[in-house]
């Protein structure tokens, strides 16, 4: 007995074996599936086809304008944070300033005092005299030191860790 078509209700015999999936085939059966399995593989072409020019014209747009929107809000929020720690680094010189220079400020004003008591109550005898003497020159040397010594004051660039912003 001939083997059959495989396709439902034909009575033909098989004349061929698609080589793709293995099935006995009357002709015309045969050349419909072959047309069929050409269409669809036209239809894949052209949907590659489609993508394939999508990749080409892909719009980034929204990503890249979102990406940039942030890197703007992050870079003002860093210059807010640099001119807060160049503030706060101001006023603690300006501390650092006034702790040297608050003793000595001390010093002349109970040596002012001592002075117009003296002057005042018309006392005080050349032991006085030599002594605020040599506080005065005492301040003299410590304000050319406090002129002529640089602070110790370090001052680093800033470094940028890479991994603040991670693209991935
Ligand atoms: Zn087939
Ligand atoms: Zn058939």
């Amino acid at each position: 007995m001939p083997e059959l078509c495989v396709i439902d209700q034909c009575r033909r015999t098989s004349r061929a074996v698609c080589k793709c999936c293995h099935q006995d085939l009357c002709l015309e059966h045969f050349w419909q599936h072959n047309d069929s399995i050409r269409c669809q593989l036209n239809t894949l072409k052209k949907e590659l086809n489609d993508v394939e020019s999508r990749f080409k014209f892909l719009d980034t747009g929204k990503s890249v304008t979102t990406f940039r929107r942030q890197m703007k809000q992050w870079r003002i929020d860093s210059y807010t944070t640099v001119d807060h720690f160049y503030d706060r680094k101001c006023q603690e010189f300006n501390r650092y300033i006034q702790a040297k220079v608050g003793d000595s400020n001390n010093d002349i004003d109970r040596l002012q005092r001592r002075i117009n008591d003296f002057i005042d109550i018309e006392y005080g005898g050349q032991r006085d005299i030599d002594f605020i003497k040599s506080n005065i020159n005492a301040l003299n040397g410590k304000a050319a030191k406090l002129e002529q010594t640089p602070f110790p004051i370090t001052i680093s660039p800033l470094k940028i860790d890479e991994n603040l912003i991670q693209i991935n």
